[in-house]
């Protein structure tokens, strides 16, 4: 691995490789990501973009959309500077080669838009219900014709490098990052000009979550311990509708399907969404998830039941070909059988403060994706605005980073120290921090929160990053430790900032301040390191 690069991104989603196909032409690039390429949250996108292309739409019903959905706190002019300038970078897309499906319109084709939750207009371009593969298809194959990228599989970043944890005391910033080359077993320094974090979102910080693997919230943990503003940690999405069956991990039944009339039900066959929101069943994503939950604890049952029988099973196959299959693979004919679901962790809206370039308060480190925190999600994300942000503003970032006066080299870096033991004995006590953290946020900082629980979160979590911290340092470096180290530092910062808000806002519902705080206006929760 060359060790200096111009630019360095961290994780190969929609963030990263719309990043570094935008830099592609004007130096070197290092493409680093914990899997393989495609492994990411985007690979698992079903349901699409949102973005306003109809006729029937317009870019202020999307505004108002996002802005009601983000609860008072989605900072107004970063959301229509998103929504205006979708069209521009979709097309972009699709000129790659990204192919969205489309529908007969009487004289020709037009694009086949869905509807989710929240959205007042059918507005989310999609390619059936696997849009998300085919974007990072699209991309990798776009970045593959780029002889200035190379691409780092399997390979984890640990912590950024910055001149003020160098010893500088002048002019601050961050000239690399310190990487695991996993299979080597082996620490290197990777110095950059520009370091983009695009590390994706935390799910696995709960016991359930629709999210792979990799999302353990590296890139918040890094920018924190780097001193960098982060925010609204609290406002984690619980996605209502995770297939519920022992054999199907993490799989998520797209909000399209209720876009398409799939109707919540209780054991029973009742619904009970008819008194709880206006939309019923395609009520905004906190107000569904909540409203299943109150279902689920009130009935003593394991779960709820979508059920989309009224279509026919040839436009469900055609529509959603990946989850009538996985849902046929669990014994469940979606065409026949109401759907088990339960919620999961789904999104952080929360994330590394940047400006709507990407830019973080560090300079040399800019934050895309699912790790930062622009001001269009607020208190809540509307469905499928998230790849949307992706796009637009790693578009911005890479035109924002060229501007930039190039940076000098700094030459100096330490190599990594870890420690040198490696007990196999001991990894247990890694994988028993890992559960203990996963169920104890699902049981007390989940969808209904309360104060004491906060506080028992605090209190047992502070005591893991002591005991995470004492192991860290004194054993061999290994993804599992990388990642454990940032789960729970994510996991206390989720926890102080709902300990912070008291109020109910948005994905954050407390029983102890269970409406939003009027006397005053809305304010982001923000933690500095
Ligand atoms: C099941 C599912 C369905 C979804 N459906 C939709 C949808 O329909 N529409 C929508 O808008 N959004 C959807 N979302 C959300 C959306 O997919 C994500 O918010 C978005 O893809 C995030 O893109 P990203 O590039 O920021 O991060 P990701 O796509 O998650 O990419 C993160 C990358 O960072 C890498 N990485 C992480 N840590 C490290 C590290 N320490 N070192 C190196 N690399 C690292 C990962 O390996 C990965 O390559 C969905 C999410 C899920 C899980």
């Amino acid at each position: 691995m060359d060790h200096r690069y111009d630019y360095v991104v961290l994780g190969s989603g929609i963030a990263g490789l719309t990043f570094a196909l935008n830099v592609a032409g004007k130096g070197s690039v290092a493409v680093i990501t914990k899997k393989n390429r495609a492994e990411s949250n985007t690979n698992y996108a079903q349901g699409g973009i949102a973005c306003v292309t109809s006729d029937e739409d317009t870019f202020d019903l999307h505004v108002r959309d996002t802005l009601e959905a983000g609860a008072g706190l989605c900072r107004e002019e970063v959301v229509r500077g998103i929504v205006e300038e979708g069209p521009a970078r979709v097309s972009e897309l699709i000129e790659l080669g990204m192919s969205f499906c489309e529908r007969e319109n009487g004289t020709g084709h037009e694009l086949d838009l869905g509807k989710e939750g929240g959205h007042s207009k059918r507005r989310i371009l999609h390619a059936k219900d696997i849009t998300g593969r085919e974007i990072e298809k699209a991309l990798l194959a776009a970045l593959a014709r780029h002889p200035n990228v190379a691409i780092f599989e399997n390979h984890a970043a640990i912590d950024l490098i910055t001149r003020r944890k160098l010893g500088f005391t002048t002019e601050n910033r961050c000239v690399g990052v310190y990487v695991l080359d996993v299979a080597a077993g082996r620490v290197e320094i990777v110095a950059a000009g520009h370091v983009l974090l695009a590390t994706g979102g935390c799910g696995k910080v709960y016991l359930y979550t629709t999210n792979p693997d990799i999302a353990t919230g590296d890139g918040v943990a890094m920018a924190y311990r780097a001193g960098v503003p982060v925010a609204n940690m609290e406002f984690i999405q619980f996605h209502p509708t995770c297939l519920f069956h022992p054999g199907a991990k993490s799989f998520l039944i797209s909000e399209a399907v209720r876009g398409e009339g799939g109707v919540l039900r209780n054991a029973a066959g009742q619904t009970f969404m008819d008194g709880v929101h206006p939309l019923k069943s395609l009520a905004p994503r906190d107000i569904v998830a909540r409203a299943i939950d109150r279902e689920i604890k009130r009935s003593g049952q394991p779960c709820v039941y979508l059920d989309i029988t009224h279509q026919s099973r040839e436009f469900l196959q055609q529509r959603f070909p990946a989850i009538y299959s996985k849902c046929l693979e669990c014994g469940i004919d979606m065409a026949t059988q109401p759907i088990p679901v339960v919620p999961a962790a789904h999104y952080q809206c929360g994330g590394v403060v940047t400006t709507p370039q990407g830019r973080t308060s560090l300079p040399g480190l800019w934050a895309v994706g699912e790790v930062a925190c622009t001001g269009l999600h607020g208190a809540n994300r509307l469905a499928s605005n998230s790849l949307l942000e992706a796009l637009v503003v790693a578009h911005r970032a890479a035109l924002a980073v060229q501007k930039e006066p190039k940076p000098s080299r700094q030459d100096d870096i330490p190599e990594w120290e870890s420690g040198p033991a490696q007990d196999a004995d001991e990894l247990v006590v890694i994988y028993h921090n890992w559960r203990e953290i996963r169920q104890l946020m699902w049981d007390y900082v989940g969808i209904v929160r309360t104060t004491k629980r906060l506080q028992r979160a605090a209190s047992r979590l502070h005591s893991l990053g002591a005991e995470v911290q004492e192991y860290y340092w004194n054993y061999k470096m290994t993804v599992d430790l990388v990642e454990l180290r940032n789960l729970v530092l994510i996991a206390s910062l989720i926890v102080d900032c709902a300990l912070s808000r008291h109020e109910s806002r948005g994905l954050h519902y407390t029983l102890d301040y269970p409406k939003p705080n009027l006397s005053r206006p809305p304010r982001d929760t923000i933690l500095q390191g």
